[in-house]
């Protein structure tokens, strides 16, 4: 087995680099069989950061990844999501402990308010504070925050504690490069991983030519190739979704990809930096 990099988050905890995501597994009962083998697969080789969230499949997702960890919970990072119009006081808690009991676990590593909603931030942070205070989860972050939310985050800026802000989960990759002008920045200022989510863009970047004359050169799949590239900076975790234990495999090999500075010049000219300020983009 073969771990690969991996990225460490303020409250100490060191995970893979390459992890696992979750969303639309379970919404199939005739692939179900073959979802849990591939998170299995994925656990095996060492990618055991596994993301998930309530929405998914209304909590179907969840009671999936449950029956892929059972009996190995400890060997994995759980990572799951609270939506934004449960994440008041009450409702933040009542979320989190559906989650467990769907998970079949007692705690939650990493749980993440899902996106910005109406309850007021402070509201949320307390309500998560007071979870890892009860065991409940290890740690809390956000997902789809930009530079400007990030900021009403109660206890910012400065590079956060351990019990704070851990990591931001947003969209990254070869065709959502916005992230890179100033969200990667702030994000390192403030000590805290990013989480890149759709690192292969749902699939759809993968017959682009660029992407496939790089991955020729290298012997290697497109989707290795949009991988490393996600992978290329520190302090980033890229959780693709992969329902087969085929992709699993030929994803974790990605981890063995190194791409040279001709490859991402080729890659840049293709999917250009961002030249200024973009707003987040969401999926
Ligand atoms: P991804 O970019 O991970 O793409 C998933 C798609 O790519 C699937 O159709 C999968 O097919 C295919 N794929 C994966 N590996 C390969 C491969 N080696 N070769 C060919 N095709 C491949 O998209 P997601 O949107 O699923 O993002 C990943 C995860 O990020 C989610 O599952 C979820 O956990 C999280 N996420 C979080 C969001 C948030 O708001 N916080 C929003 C969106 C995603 P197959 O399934 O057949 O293997």
């Amino acid at each position: 087995m073969s771990v690969g990099r991996t990225v460490t988050f303020p409250s100490g905890a060191a995970v893979p680099a390459l992890g696992q995501g979750t969303w639309h597994m379970g919404d199939d009962p005739s692939r179900r069989q073959r979802e849990i083998a591939a998170l299995r697969t994925g656990i095996d080789l060492g990618m055991t950061l596994i993301d998930t969230a309530e929405m998914y499949g209304d909590g179907a997702a969840e009671e999936l990844v449950g029956e892929a960890i059972r009996g190995r919970h400890d060997d994995v990072f759980l990572v799951s999501k609270v939506l934004p119009w449960n994440a008041d006081a009450r409702g933040t808690s009542e979320a989190c402990h559906a989650s467990l009991r769907r998970l079949g676990v007692e705690r939650i590593d990493l749980y993440l308010l899902h996106w910005r909603g109406g309850v007021p931030l402070p509201e949320t942070v307390e309500a998560l504070e007071s979870l890892v205070r009860e065991g409940s989860i290890g740690s809390w972050g956000v997902s789809n925050f930009d530079v400007d939310d990030l900021a009403a985050l109660p206890g910012l800026p400065g590079p956060s504690a351990a019990t704070g802000l851990q990591t931001d989960q947003v969209l990254y990759n070869l065709t959502r490069r916005g992230p890179e002008y100033d969200l990667f920045p702030r994000c390192r200022e403030l000590g805290v991983p990013v989480m890149a989510y759709s690192p292969v863009e749902q699939g759809r970047l993968l017959g682009h030519t660029a992407l496939r004359s790089v991955a020729a050169a290298h012997g290697a799949t497109p989707a290795q190739v949009a991988l490393a590239w996600v992978l290329r900076h520190d302090g980033v975790i890229a959780i693709p979704k992969a329902s087969s234990s085929e992709h699993v495999e030929e994803n974790h090999a990605a981890l063995g990809l190194r791409l040279t500075d001709d490859d991402l010049h080729a890659l840049d000219a293709a999917f250009p930096p961002p030249p200024g300020k973009q707003p987040l983009e969401i999926l």
